[in-house]
């Protein structure tokens, strides 16, 4: 019998160190941009923090932080110790770590031997603290009505003076809808700070992204932004930080009336071509995009088309001229907000959901 085909793995090298799972590009000029612009945007006397909890927003909290560390940021929050435990590790003895869920129980070591400053949110974590690492940094975070940490005005009007006595280095608070400038609710967390802070002699933090963008009214000392280091809204102007590729592993031609996927969702209404693409809802690319959104070559959209599965996503490229080697799902024709639209949620959501099979480059500068 004759061999119908034969591989030869040694002789001919592989020359495009072709991918197998999609490559998610992390652009870090571009988010230190992000982070000058938005260190820009408040005076000089406001000093301009980064917040890389759940990793950096899912970019990767090692690289991300030490690009930012390196572009002067000095103060990073996280959500949790044990993100404060990889940051610390990435940026070294230097930097301030802040944790927002503050001193929980079981905290204390990590805390300690990595100098880490708990946000301290209610008058249990502030006695834990005080008992357990006196002397410690810490800071205090007030509840001025989103209702989710942070001591409330009550509450804060008993315990001020223990907690001022013990020489907090900050006061923050969080606003609820500092994405939508006009509402109300902005204007009334803003006066009930005031309230609570007010002549007291230690740095004030209210705003994130959303509310370096409100203006100087909401700065204080200390700004904390995250998602628009990352390119996603409320900052418009934000440039992009994350760009995914998915390689196509096939592609074949279907006559009308063929379906493509699960469940028969998609019919060919016309001859088609159909590229099968590595990635799928296993790596963060929701279902819900099903027959909804659109991947690019170059600039021309090609729509995906059947259910996406856990690996695979099918796209129409019959209007295409080549037959590409793979399509862009995160670029300059489509934001992690574009996503976010279509998906029925938002970039926050798209960036931290991002999989772990992606192969990660971190870029300097567009290539
Ligand atoms: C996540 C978070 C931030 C950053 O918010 P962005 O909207 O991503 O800028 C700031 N402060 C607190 C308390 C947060 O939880």
């Amino acid at each position: 019998m004759e061999r119908a085909f034969s591989l030869d793995l040694g002789a001919s090298p592989v020359k495009n160190p072709c991918m197998s799972t999609g490559r998610l590009t992390i652009d870090l000029d571009a988010l230190t941009a992000n982070w000058r612009a938005l260190d820009g945007m408040s005076g000089e006397a406001v000093q301009t923090a980064a917040v890389v909890k759940a990793d950096a927003y899912g970019l990767g909290v090692a690289k991300v932080g030490r690009a930012l560390a390196a572009a002067g940021a000095r103060r990073f929050f996280v959500a949790a110790a044990e993100e404060g435990a990889a940051l610390r590790e990435a940026l070294g003895p230097g930097p301030e770590i802040s944790l927002f869920s503050g001193h929980m129980s079981g905290d204390t070591d990590m805390i300690h031997d990595l100098h880490l400053v708990p946000i301290l949110n209610s008058m249990d974590q502030l006695t834990r603290h005080f008992e357990a690492l006196p002397g410690h940094p810490f800071g205090v975070q007030l509840d001025t009505g989103m209702n989710r940490l942070g001591m409330e005005p009550g509450e804060w009007g008993a315990i001020a003076p223990i907690a001022l006595a013990q020489g907090p280095t900050l006061i923050m608070s969080h606003l609820a809808c500092a994405d939508e400038p006009d509402h109300a609710m902005n204007a009334r967390q803003l006066a009930a700070f005031h309230e609570m802070t007010d002549g007291i002699d230690v740095p004030r933090s209210l705003a994130a992204t959303g509310g370096i963008l409100l203006g100087p009214d909401y700065h204080f000392d200390l700004t904390r932004p995250g998602i628009g280091l990352y390119g996603g809204a409320p900052y418009e102007d934000a440039a992009m930080v994350a760009h995914l590729d998915l390689p196509v592993i096939q592609i074949r031609d279907i006559a009308i009336g063929e379906t493509v996927g699960y469940s028969n969702t998609w019919e060919a209404e016309r001859p088609s071509r159909i590229a099968t693409l590595s990635g799928g809802y296993a790596d963060g690319l929701q279902r819900h995009i099903s027959n909804q959104a659109v991947l690019f070559h170059d600039d021309i959209p090609c729509p995906i088309v059947g259910r996406v599965s856990m690996d695979l996503i099918g796209v129409d490229v019959t209007h295409l001229r080549e037959r590409p080697k793979a399509l862009t799902i995160l670029g300059d024709h489509q934001s992690v907000d574009d996503l976010a639209n279509v998906a029925g949620t938002i970039g926050y959501e798209i960036l931290t959901q991002l999989g772990a099979r992606y192969t990660r480059r971190y870029a300097r500068g567009r290539q």
